[in-house]
């Protein structure tokens, strides 16, 4: 189900539950900025999410409320794991849905990074 990412921060989500320890996942890439782990239902080859530490709903929430320093932080870390996981030089897509329309599930901030594969030109049915 699509979440209405107009609303307050719900600590209770499963990204939430992730960075609390509370559930596990398979990390990638840790700072003190943002989590990076492999996606549960990958889309592609190589299908990581990565996660700011703070507590951002959307991607709207984050640019208008983070920190200079937090948004450097998590676009850094972004940049970093796409180095890490080798995928520079054969490409890859990054995404992040925000609100209804997008069909984001989870309401924590996350940017999908796919790659490992070509990916195509990206399609809206
Ligand atoms: P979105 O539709 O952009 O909100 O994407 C949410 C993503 O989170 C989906 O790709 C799910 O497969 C993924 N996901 C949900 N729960 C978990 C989990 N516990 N660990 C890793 N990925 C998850």
């Amino acid at each position: 189900m699509p979440v209405d990412a107009t609303l307050p921060y719900d600590d209770q989500n499963i990204f939430a539950k992730i960075l609390r320890g509370e559930i596990p996942n398979r990390t990638v890439y840790e700072d003190e900025w943002a989590l990076a782990f492999h996606d549960i239902n990958p889309q592609a080859p190589i299908h990581i999410l990565v996660i700011p530490k703070g507590a951002y709903v959307s991607w709207d929430d984050f640019s208008a409320k983070a920190s200079e320093a937090e948004i450097a932080g998590f676009i850094r870390a972004v940049g970093h794991v796409a180095r890490e996981q080798g995928l520079v030089a054969p490409g890859y897509r990054l995404l992040a849905n925000a609100g209804i329309n997008s069909h984001q599930e989870v309401p924590h901030l996350h940017v999908h990074l796919f790659g490992g594969k070509a990916l195509g030109p990206m399609l809206l049915r």
